[in-house]
């Protein structure tokens, strides 16, 4: 299988069509941005890092029984996905007190929640992507009340996984950013990307952060920290 028609070129990742019409292709990009495209750079060896990540973390859910879009990791920049009709929502789960949470409260960083919140955002890059609630997602027609449900329990499934993959790393899920869409039977299907561009991962000895936090905060070097972040994944492979 090879890639054929650019379809869509995002901020981190190109879409391709191939020979399968159910299929497309992805090539992940060495673009790091931040506050919705005001901050951008080139950051080379961050695409294969996000690619060979992501497969991880979509092999492990497959593991676990969670469908997703994820086929195949094709190159160390490249893999197959299933395709989806996008719903434009992020859903984003949260299992610490951090990032807009934390200010949106006025609250420190680091407070574990008592159970963990899923969130909608409208995905609207002219808007900033607000945080809306169910009622806006009716009322934009995005999803059913159906699909609201369906939405909030697959994120919440996959949240208990993902809490116990990196926990096996050292690492604390702080929150992630989840996008899903419909399959050609009609199905909510995950899609996107699991990666440290979309989940906040802490050091669970140090703090450190192992994600996309140290471009936005200026704190520290990408391409160290999602070496880590595959390096540990590597090493549970090869343990088991
Ligand atoms: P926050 O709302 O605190 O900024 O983000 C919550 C979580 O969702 C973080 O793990 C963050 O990485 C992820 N997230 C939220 N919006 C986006 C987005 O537009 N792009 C990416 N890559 N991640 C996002």
């Amino acid at each position: 299988m090879t890639a054929n028609e650019l379809i869509y070129a995002g901020k981190a990742k190109k879409l391709f069509t191939t020979d399968t019409p159910d299929v497309l292709w992805v090539e992940y990009l060495d673009q790091a941005t931040a506050l919705n495209g005001l901050k951008k750079d080139t950051v080379i060896g961050k695409g294969q890092l996000n690619n060979q990540i992501t497969s991880r973390v979509f092999d492990y859910l497959t593991a676990k029984g969670i469908k997703h879009h994820f086929i195949k990791q094709e190159s160390a920049t490249e893999q197959t996905i299933q395709r989806l009709s996008i719903i434009p929502l992020e859903v984003v789960v949260r299992n610490v007190v951090a990032g807009s949470f934390a200010k949106r409260f006025g609250l420190e960083e680091g407070a574990k929640l008592a159970q963990p919140i899923v969130e909608f955002y409208y995905k609207k890059d002219e808007l900033d992507d607000p945080f809306i609630n169910d009622a806006h997602v009716l009322f934009l027609d995005v999803a059913t009340e159906t699909e609201i449900a369906e939405l909030k329990a697959q994120a919440l499934e996959i949240n208990q996984v993902l809490i116990e993959l990196f926990n096996q790393l050292g690492i604390q899920l702080v929150d992630f950013k989840l996008e899903f869409g419909r399959n050609q039977a009609g199905e909510i299907v995950l899609g996107d990307e699991i990666s440290p561009d979309t989940c906040r991962l802490w050091d669970k000895e140090t703090g450190d952060h192992l994600d996309k936090d140290v471009y936005r905060r200026e704190i520290g070097g990408i391409v160290s920290v999602y070496e880590e972040v595959l390096r540990r994944l590597e090493q549970l492979e090869g343990e088991k």
